[in-house]
Formats: C-alpha cells, structure tokens, sequence
C-alpha cells in the first residue's frame, strides 16, 4: 500500500472554497467486479457479466448531467468510478447522491462501483495548474484504460464525455479504448433504446437553454442551510412539509410543522402560506423552512366547497378561523418525483413569450405549471408527457424541467391508466427473462408430510386462481380437535434477495385496478407453483393448534413447513350448502360410486361443521374484546364458465365468509406471538391504533340527526352501538353510518416491534393485543417477510444461529410497504373514478336514463350538500349555489330550477330561500340527481352532480338489480377502449405480447373485483377539509 495526499477544493456551505488535504492510501488490488477477471480480485456482489459487446465508463459531466440515462435498465456494463460518485455527492446533494448509491445497489441494474482513487495503477495525481474539470475527466479516463488492460484486452472499453477536447485528446492514444460523445454513444449501441434518446435531447435542450439566462428577480432569496438549521433550533424559523389544497392550489398551502422544530407553545400543528410569493418556489412535498408574519397578517382558509379547480375564491370566508401564517424562507430538501404534464394546444402555446420553452401543466393540481425547453412541442400538443424538474431560480416565474417519455394522447385509457401508475410513484414493468429464470429452486428444508394424515380444503371465491390458504380440522384421539391453517410456501420459492424477491419487494403489493391488475408475482408463481390448487402436492407454511374438546382452549401449537395436497377447491356458495345441508355438487366427488361419494361427502360436512363451530367460538372470544364490523362486501360476482363476470348480486351473507376470514384472523395473530417471542425488537407486526375522538363527529351529528345515538367510547361500545343504529325503512341509514365510522378510523399499519411502545402494538379493528399478516404471501410482500421471521423463530428454537434485519431496516421497510399499500389505494380509486368518467362521457344527460338517479345526502356544506349515489358507488358534492349567485328552488312536486336567492346551513339540514319559496334538503334523504362529466384536459375528469328533483328517483329497474350498472360500467368503457385501440393496431400488438410472455393480467381477478367494491362503498370524490383527505383504511 503506498500513502500519498490528496488536495480536495470544496466549497462550504457559505459558498466559501476551502482546501482540504486528505491522506490517500494507493493500493494493488482493488475489485474490478468483472466476470472476465484477469488478476486475482475480490469481486464479492455485483459482477459485469463477460459476453457483454463493451463496457462502458460515463465521465464526471455525463454521471452529473445525465445519470438518468445510465438509469435505464437496458444499458448494461456500466462502470461508475469514483471521481464521479464523489462529484455527483459534491455537486447534486444528497438527494442525487443517494439515488447513485441506490442505483449501485440494484441487483437488477448491471453497472458497478469502481474505486479508482484507491487503485495504484489507475490513480493519477492533480498537476499544478490543472483545472478540476480536466483532471477528473484524466482520473476517468486512465480508468479505462486500466480496465482494458487488466482484462488483458479482452472487453472493449468505451469511454462516454461530452467534452469535445477530452475526444479529440484521447480517442486514439489506446486502441479499445474508445471515447465518445453521449450522442454518439447512444446512437451506435443503443439505438433500440429509443426512450432513452429522446430523454437525451430533452435534458440536452435543457441545459442549453438554462446557460446564459438572465432575467430579474420574481422571488426572494433562499436563506443558506446553516441560517436555516440555527433558526429552527433557535425558535425563530419553523420546519415541516409542505402541503397544497387541491381546490385551491394557487394560493392556499399549509406547512405541517414537526414537533420537536415547535418551539412556540402557541403553534399547533398547521401554518398557512397564502399566495405564490410567500410559497417562494416550493412545491408540494418539499421539506421547507417558514418564518411566521406578524399576527395582524395572520389568515384562516376557505371552508365552502369549491365548485372547479380554476374557480378560485378571491374573498376568504368569514367563518373560518384564523391561524398562523407564515412564509417560506428556505428549502431544506426537495421532493421532487416524475410528474405527467399536459402539453398546451397549438394556440395556446403561439402565446407564450420564448417558442422553444413551453409552459405544460401538472396533472396533479397541487404541483405548479413546469417550463420544459423542446423543440416538439408541435407532436407533443394534447399529450401527456413525463417530465422531471430541474430547477427553480429566483428569477424564475415557474420551475424548469425536460421531458422525459410521452404516455400518449390526453383521455385515452391506457394514457389515463399509465398516468395514474405514474402519479402515483408506481412502477410495474414486465417481470424480467433474469427473473423468470431464477424459479423453481430445489427443495432442502425438512417438511411434515400431511398428505396422508389431513383432509385439506380451501374456500375461496368461485374462480378464484390464486389459492393462498387452505385450512383442516380433525378430531385427536383424547377427544381434543386439531385446526389447521395451510398458506402458500412463497418463500421457498422467493429467496431473500433473489430479482424475484427485489421486484415483489418494490412493488410490495398485488395493484387492483378498475380493469386489470398488476400481480406483484409473476403469474408462474402466483398462479401455479405456489397456488395451493386442488389434487396436486404443494408446498405450504402451516399453523396447527390442539384444542380442548370442551372450553376449545389451546393446549399447543405448532408452526412449520409441510407438503399437502388439498382435497377440495370449495367456492363460498358451495361451502355454504354442504352446511345447511342442500343438496349440492361437489365436482371432485363426480368420478366415485355413489358409496364412495356418500362416505367423502359426510367426512367433508362434518369438517365443514367442526370448522363453523370452531370459528364461532374464535369470534366470539374476539366481540367480547369489542372487535368492530365495518364495511363488509355486499355484492358478489357472477361468472361464466369463461371467467366473465355476468352479473353482480347482492351477497347473501354467508357464515362461511366469517368462518374462513376468523381462522386467518386466528392464524395471523398466533404467527404474530410466534415472531415477537423470538424477537422482541425486529418482528413485523400490524397495528390499528384508536381513531382520535373527532373524527367521530361527523358519525355522531348524522346519527343524532335521524335520532340514534353512537357511542365512540371504545371499539366494542361503537360496534354495539352502530349495530343498534338501523332503519328499517331505509337500510342505507346504517350503511352510510358505518362508512362515516370507517373513515374516521385511523389506518392499519406495519411496524417493527423496536420501533413503537408495547401499549401501541394493538389492533384497534379487530380487538387483538398482536396482529400481523401471515395468510396472503402471494399478493402482499408483509406476509413473506412475516413467513421468513417465522422460518427464523423457529431456526432458532432448533439452535441455528440466525441473523434478521435490524429494527432499523425492518421498520424502514415497513414504511416503504405502508406507502406502497397507499398507493395502491390511491391508484385503485383513481382507476375507478376514470372509469365512471369515460362511462358518462359519451353519454347525453339530458336523454340517457342512466345519467339520473337516487341519490343519499350524507353531508351538510355552507353551499351544498354530500351525496352518495349507491347504483354507481359514486360519493360527491352536490352544489346549492352557483357562481352568479343564483340557488335551488324545489316546487311542490320536487321539480328544481334556479334563481336568486340564498343559502343557509343548519347542523343536520340546509335550506335555499328565492322568489320561488324555501327548499329544505335533510340529511339521510333521498334526491335525484343527473350525473355529467366535468372534462379537464390537463387532469382528471371529474363527475357533475346537479339536484333535479328533491326527491327519491323513481327507478323504472327493479332493485336487486341496482349493483350491475358497475361492472357494466368497466365492461362498456373496456370495449370502447378496445374499439378505438385496434386502429392502432401496433401499441395492441405490443401490449398483447407483453401479457402472453409476462403475464401481467388485463382482466380483473374476483378478488379484485370485490374489493373494487368494498373501496367503493368508501369512495369520497372530493377532498373537503382535513378529515376526508385522510386515505382510508380497507384492509385490517
Ligand atoms: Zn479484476
């Protein structure tokens, strides 16, 4: 090892220089991490595969400018020195500098991390007089050609700067090792990769039209880091994450202020920044510092519905409070993600001041327009394009950015679909060759073997693929009964670390959209290895547990790997037969004599009856703990023998729903024990905490308004309570009560048990002390981390030593999948609501029946009403007032025209007085309204409803069949989408190639569809106030 120095010039904080010497350590041997290794390396991790055409090694300025180019993972061999790594963490942040970090670590991206600095043979000191620039563009290039010749010539080198010079001064000084212009370099190797050259003049353009751009100050200074930091320690300065109101995103956003920054007693919670200036260029999610105004400019924020984004309310409204107000002084970290923009028209953009910078709008409401520099604007007109900010000076009256892909023409479904994904931060590419191949691995693990032994069956919904769980019960001789739970052994599959777990991992969860869904594991596994079908031997993770004949008490359980074969594929109908005793076909049964049947078919009810008997004793154990029922499914699917959902009907409740769901429940929370026993600080568990106490008054003055009374005291007095609130002559009453219910509950969550208070860790939903999901490993990444901690628990029991995640890492990771599942909630109400809308587009509301129905007042407004619409699932605000000033007026049959006149709001009514006479509109009434859509070209489409008549609406269909217009509504929109896609027959082709080989599924699962409505049910199209925006809790 030889010691030198190194003389680093950085820049402080202040924006001094300041020299820094470093001792630096020269050594032989540094990894190369290549496949084709000629000298005797430790490549531990990572490795350049051999048969690659060349490897390639990106100078500092490209690494900088474009490292989102290098992110693709199509271009493979990539090799990022360490000159570079250091510049990017110097000059980008830590923001970029972790992205680098990530991006290293991706086993699915083929690039590696070579430290060049340390290598005896590649390092080269600075010359006096010779610029930073020139001497790092040196240190990369006598990189490569180090790894030239330390893979003896084996591997073409291909260096990549845009620095004209550095081409002309070493293009030919080795032969294989060639350098290039990033132009070049895209053009002769990855001309396929057309994204990638079109992300490339989009930031190319950028950063030309950035260089010399002068122009005067539309906002004040950010102060520097360090005048931040002291003023937030000191009091003075407030820090928290900005937040922008939808309706208003102009001018109202708020800063969430994070405790320990509060020192001012009187500051709880929320400070107003009003107006563009004092936002000062922050954008929505960024992490900013705010400086409070005077208490005589302090404000409060609009309370009225807003009628469209647009409609801005110049007057606040005299009923809301004031609260502190403050203004942006400076940006602690950006939060910058992708965002989908619309490109103006034509006209609209002849408009703009500069052709080449085009002025696109966000369709996300809450992010401000972004000024993108192309030379496309003209093809890019009523598109929607992903773009990415760059940056935003002072000078600047809107943030800059470059495209970075076009998702297609504005209202197209895939365009809206994708769109969707994108805002929503979710990635879902075609699982990769690489990852395919990994499957199956080879068994090693000691399994029990329960084929023999146990009567195995699973009940799922009819049609049902993906079969996680199976379940048994027997009787032991002593009398005492054995339960058993079966779930999918994924992990034997999925090892930890493997690209298959990696991607589950990213995605964490199986996304259920409107029309299709995105599994979160490949269908080879999802819906044959894994799936625990009937007739064949799987594999499965089981929990069995002794019971006493009597008192059903425990007397032991055990936890372990096994081999079954399910006897049964029931569906929830049949199950439910074979207990009340009809007669029904049991279709592995029709191959028997009909002694044979006979025998099977009493051996199959009475686990079916032992199993009931069981369960209710489960759920009643768990009612006296005060566990709450919510929101259940109500309808159900109908299938053809095709798959095709025909119709839906209203469920009938079936216990057997119950029986299944309480032995998971069972199950989870045993498994929960298991992994918190063996580690107490690192297991992941599943928490619901109690919903805070105001959430609850929205529940109770609707309820006190049709004179019941609900009592939020604890879980168990709120699901007595609501269970007493039903009318008889409206079951609606009771259903919307208990959605209020659910969205004033808090979300559930996973955590690592290091991280919270043992007093947190209980499940407020279900009234258990310990909670976790063990039974879907199929669809949620929870569950396989939750399967390998068991495997752990019970290594360690045998003596192995084990290692786990830290808490740390483990709650980390809870947090990614607690975002993901949000997301996932988000995406699948978005998908929804784009289906209602491209549903009503097309559609007349003055002609089409189907545009006028019943609809449900569940809220009262200062100018409207909120409504639910129970045919279409639809939540939303129905306007009283309109901006002329003009209000609704009933006449005495119910019919609605508009005039002068004004509004008032009562508690649990609100009434229209004009020339025409006083209307009243009470909460839980029924009125009707028409539905149209509110087109927006630049984001969602959003829906219209408008009181006709304030009165029930007199359907002419008969109401059991009031559930089907939904699943129309999918079916319609998908075939019209279908229509107007194969005129462009390309994208289909290319689409349908893509679900052959990958299997991403397009049609929905059943699965799917049922929880499509039980998220219905708890849809809210609009966002009023702070409580609605809370996302809602559907899975406990
Ligand atoms: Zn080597």
């Amino acid at each position: 090892m030889i010691k030198t120095e190194k003389i680093l010039h950085l820049k402080s904080s202040r924006g001094r220089k300041v020299r820094v010497v470093r001792e630096h350590y020269l050594r032989e041997r540094v990894p190369c991490y290549s496949a084709l290794c000629q000298g005797d390396c430790d490549n531990e991790g990572k490795v350049l595969p051999g048969d690659l055409t060349h490897y390639v090694v990106p100078d500092v300025g490209i690494v900088l400018d474009f490292l989102e180019i290098l992110e693709f993972r199509e271009l493979q061999g990539i090799i990022f020195t360490q000159t570079a790594c250091q510049a990017v963490q110097h000059n980008k942040g830590r923001r970029q500098y972790n992205r680098l970090r990530n991006l290293l670590k991706d086993a699915r991206h083929d690039c590696v991390l070579f430290a060049n600095e340390f290598q005896e043979y590649s390092y080269c000191p600075r010359e006096k007089g010779e610029s930073q620039e020139k001497w790092q563009t040196r240190c990369v290039y006598s990189a490569a050609v180090w790894y030239y010749n330390h893979l003896a010539g084996m591997k073409n080198i291909v260096m990549v700067t845009d620095d004209s010079d550095a081409v002309a001064q070493y293009s030919s000084l080795n032969s294989g090792v060639y350098v290039i212009s990033m132009q070049e370099y895209l053009h002769n190797f990855w001309l396929d990769v057309r994204a990638a050259l079109e992300l490339y003049s989009s930031i190319a353009q950028a950063l030309q039209e950035r260089e010399g751009e002068v122009s005067e100050r539309e906002y004040s200074e950010h102060l520097p880091h360090e005048l931040l930091e002291a003023g937030i320690k000191s009091g003075r300065y407030l820090l928290g994450i900005l937040n922008v109101n939808k309706h208003r995103a102009q001018q109202e956003a708020t800063v969430t202020t994070q405790i320990s920054s509060n020192k001012s007693a009187d500051i709880s919670g929320d400070v107003l920044v009003f107006g563009s200036k004092h936002r000062n260029r922050a954008v929505y999610g960024d992490s900013v510092v705010v400086e409070l105004l005077p208490r005589g400019e302090w404000r409060g924020r609009a309370t009225a519905l807003t009628e469209t984004q647009g409609e801005e309310r110049s007057a606040e409204d005299p009923s809301s409070q004031t609260m502190p107000t403050g203004r942006v002084v400076g940006i602690l970290q950006r939060n910058w993600r992708d965002y989908v923009v619309t490109f103006p028209t034509r006209e609209a953009q002849s408009q703009s001041r500069n052709s080449q910078k085009i002025l696109t709008v966000p369709w996300d409401h809450r992010i401000p327009k972004i000024r993108i520099s192309t030379t496309q604007a003209n093809a890019l007109q009523d598109h929607r394009v992903v773009v990415r900010l760059d940056s935003w000076e002072s000078t600047s009256l809107y943030p800059n950015g470059h495209s970075v892909r076009v998702l297609g023409r504005a209202g197209e479904l895939e365009t809206e679909i994708q769109t969707i994904l994108i805002e929503n931060c979710i990635s879902v590419p075609p699982f990769s060759e690489a990852q395919l191949k990994e499957m199956p691995v080879v068994e090693v693990t000691a399994r029990r073997d329960l084929r023999e032994s146990h009567l195995v069956f699973s009940i799922d919904p009819a049609g049902c693929e993906d079969v996680d769980d199976t379940l048994s019960v027997r009787s032991l001789s002593g009398g005492r009964l054995e339960l058993g739970v079966h779930i999918a052994d994924v992990t034997h599959f999925v090892r930890e670390g493997s690209l298959t777990d990696l991607e589950a991992r990213a995605r964490a969860t199986t996304y259920y959209l409107a029309d299709r869904r995105y599994d979160m594991l490949p269908a080879v596994l999802s819906a044959n290895l894994c799936s625990l079908l009937g007739g064949v031997d799987r594999y499965a993770m089981s929990v069995l547990w002794e019971l006493e004949a009597d008192s059903l008490d425990v007397a032991s359980v055990w936890f372990g790997r096994t081999v079954i074969r399910s006897s049964y594929q029931l569906h929830y109908e049949l199950a439910q037969a074979l207990l009340n005793g009809e007669e029904a076909q049991v279709p592995e049964l029709n191959p028997l004599t009909p002694e044979e049947r006979d025998h099977r078919l009493t051996q199959l009810t009475q686990a079916l009856e032992t199993l009931t008997h069981v369960a209710r004793h489960l759920r009643a154990q768990r009612d006296r703990g005060g566990a709450l029922e919510l929101e259940g499914m109500e309808v159900r699917a109908q299938l053809d023998s095709e798959k095709n959902i025909t119709a839906l009907v209203p469920r009938q409740p079936l216990e057997v729903h119950e029986t299944v769901a309480e032995c998971m429940i069972y199950a989870n929370h045993w498994v929960a024990y298991k992994i918190q026993e063996a580690f107490p600080h690192q297991a992941l568990l599943r928490h619901h905490p109690p919903p805070r106490q105001e959430y609850f008054s929205q529940l109770q003055e609707s309820a006190r308004a049709h004179g019941f009374s609900i009592d939020t005291s604890s879980n168990k007095a709120l699901a007595l309570s609501l269970e007493q609130a039903v009318d008889p002559q409206d079951p609606e009453v009771n259903r919307l009560l208990r959605m209020m219910a659910t969205q004033a509950m808090s979300q559930a969550m996973y955590f690592s048990t290091g991280a919270l208070p043992a007093d947190q860790h209980y499940h407020y939903g279900l009234a258990l002390d310990r909670y976790t999901h063990f039974t879907s490993p199929i669809r949620r990444y929870a569950d396989i981390l939750v399967h390998r901690l068991l495997m752990k628990a019970l290594e360690q029991e045998a003596g192995l030593g084990i290692a786990t995640a830290s808490n740390r890492e483990l709650e980390e990771t809870a947090q990614h999948i607690n975002n993901k599942n949000r997301a996932a909630q988000r995406v699948q109400k978005l998908s929804t609501e784009l289906f209602q809308c491209l549903f009503f587009r097309d559609r007349d509301p003055q002609t089409d029946p189907s545009c006028v129905s019943d609809a449900v007042i569940y809220g009262i407004r200062d100018n409207g009403v909120l409504v639910f619409i129970p045919q279409y699932g639809v939540k939303g605000p129905v306007y009283l007032r309109n901006r002329e000033g003009q209000v609704v007026s009933a006449a005495a049959d119910g019919g609605c025209e508009w005039s002068s006149g004004t509004v008032k709001r009562h508690s649990d009514h609100i009434t229209t007085s004009s020339a025409l006479g006083t209307t009243t509109l009470r909460l839980f009434h029924h009125i009707t309204v028409r539905i149209s859509v509110l087109s927006n070209r630049c984001h969602a489409d959003s829906l219209l409803l408008q009181l006709i008549r304030n009165l029930p609406h007199e359907s002419q269909s008969p109401a059991p069949g009031q559930s089907q217009p939904k699943v129309q509504l999918v079916q319609e929109v998908r075939r019209q989408a279908e229509e107007a896609s194969q005129q462009k027959a390309s994208l289909k082709g290319r689409l349908s190639r893509e679900e052959r080989q990958f299997c991403q599924s397009k049609q929905p699962n059943l699965y799917s569809l049922l929880e499509e409505i039980r998220e219905l049910a708890l849809m809210d199209m609009s966002q009023h106030g702070n409580r609605s925006q809370k996302d809602v809790s559907v899975e406990l």
